[in-house]
């Protein structure tokens, strides 16, 4: 197997000490290719760091709402020059977080549309994170600069608001929530989403799949995600496996042959 992690925080704090380490169990996994997600100028530049540092590793460079009221013109500004480089594929990630609120409403708002015109004029894919927020977010990517492709990332929504998302260029990322036992909507969910549509995600340090939910989450773990999703959609892991990684390469224009796939981090 052969599974491209389209969505963890090797950036964080959580991960200061090992990243080797944690590189080491992700290839032996299988995990082949890592997008490692900014959510401040800090973590972006780490993110960054990472993909040069590594190969297999990509970034993904931008402010999560939290962060909305600390972001500056000048920040944008280093988010739209650090998209240039050929190891940042995404930017991301951004979106509107109504459930902790961390930054008032409407700077989360305006921080979001300013970041979807730096992706539309960089011509990048953008990676949404949305919580308690779905009608102010489809509104803001409709009429919001409208980016030609993007991710919604550790998607949990409707089948309904599924559709809308897919309407909208948007792939689906699917994460550790889709092994709980308790994800009684997401087979149904997942059933609506174009298997061209589909990619997987760690999430990591956060949102562990069962069974090891309680302790810190890594991109090895990305096997457990990707076989819930076989067991539910009726294909073998390698085929899950194989589709995902393939629509990752196509979503953030990655060239399978630099992909490095297949090189030793070590
Ligand atoms: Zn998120
Ligand atoms: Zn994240």
């Amino acid at each position: 197997m052969k599974l491209f992690d389209t969505h963890c925080h090797l950036n964080d704090e959580a991960f200061r000490d090992d990243v080797p380490a944690v590189l080491t169990r992700a290839r032996e996994a299988g995990v082949e290719n890592l997008l490692v997600v900014g959510y401040d100028l800090a973590s972006s530049q780490q993110a960054l760091k990472l993909a040069e540092d590594f190969p297999g590793i990509f970034a993904a460079v931008g402010f999560h709402p939290h962060e909305a009221a600390t972001v500056s013109g000048e920040d944008l500004a280093k988010i739209g020059k650090m998209l240039t480089h050929e190891k940042v594929v995404a930017l991301g990630e951004i979106g509107l977080d109504y459930h902790y609120d961390h930054s008032p409403r409407e700077l989360q708002r305006e921080v979001f549309r300013q970041q979807l015109a730096v992706a539309a004029k960089m011509k990048k894919p953008v990676i949404i994170h949305v919580r308690e927020a779905h009608p102010d977010l489809l509104a803001g990517l409709k009429d919001g600069g409208l980016p030609y492709r993007g991710v919604m990332h550790c998607y949990s929504g409707s089948k309904e608001l599924t559709r809308e998302y897919l309407k909208l260029n948007m792939y689906i990322s699917i994460g550790g929530p889709v092994t709980f036992t308790n994800a009684k909507k997401m087979p149904e969910m997942l059933k609506e989403i174009p298997t061209e549509r589909l990619l997987i995600e760690t999430d990591a340090p956060y949102l562990t799949p069962h069974p090891f939910r309680g302790q810190r989450n890594e991109p090895a773990y990305l096997t457990r995600v990707a076989m819930k999703i076989s067991e539910i959609l009726g294909l073998t892991p390698r085929e899950v496996a194989d589709l995902t990684r393939n629509n990752a390469y196509a979503c953030f224009g990655i060239d399978e042959s630099n992909s490095d796939g297949g090189r030793s981090w070590s």
